[in-house]
């Protein structure tokens, strides 16, 4: 799977690569909870989608979470999707690891990384909110 080419399709179609615009153009619901040590996860109900980001982490790490989210609602139709906490960031898990893949080319699109070609990609994705050690998806 081109995850990179899926996430290129949906930005130049939409015309944004902001994870909640994107989420509100697929009639996706965001929707704040008190999660604990989970920081979200996507799911569906009676047809509509949702997906539900813990209200207590940074807003850095909000955006970040709506983006893995997103990933699973493209990406995965139909599969049950993990609650992604801070210790399945760096899962083997091939779901897991697709949807931060999409999160890092979403929230780190090459346009972005070419106007300021002399800022280095880890300071990059801490403006962004991709938590550390996972720019390395980037392709
Ligand atoms: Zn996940």
């Amino acid at each position: 799977m081109d995850i990179k080419a899926a996430v290129k399709q949906l930005t130049h179609k939409h015309k944004t690569n902001n994870p909640y615009e994107l989420a509100q153009l697929l009639n996706i619901i965001v929707m704040y909870a008190e999660l604990g040590s989970t920081w979200g996860y996507f799911t569906t109900y009676k047809r509509s989608k949702f997906i539900i980001i813990n209200q207590n982490i940074s807003e850095e790490l909000q955006a970040y979470t709506c983006a893995h989210e997103l990933g699973h609602s493209v990406l995965h139709k139909g599969v049950s999707t993990p609650f992604l906490k801070a210790h399945t960031l760096f899962s083997i898990d091939k779901i897991e690891r697709q949807a931060n893949t999409f999160a890092v080319e979403l929230l780190l699109p090459d346009e972005l990384l070419q106007q300021y070609p002399e800022t280095s990609i880890h300071r990059f994705a801490d403006m962004v909110g991709v938590p550390m050690g996972l720019e390395v998806l980037k392709k």
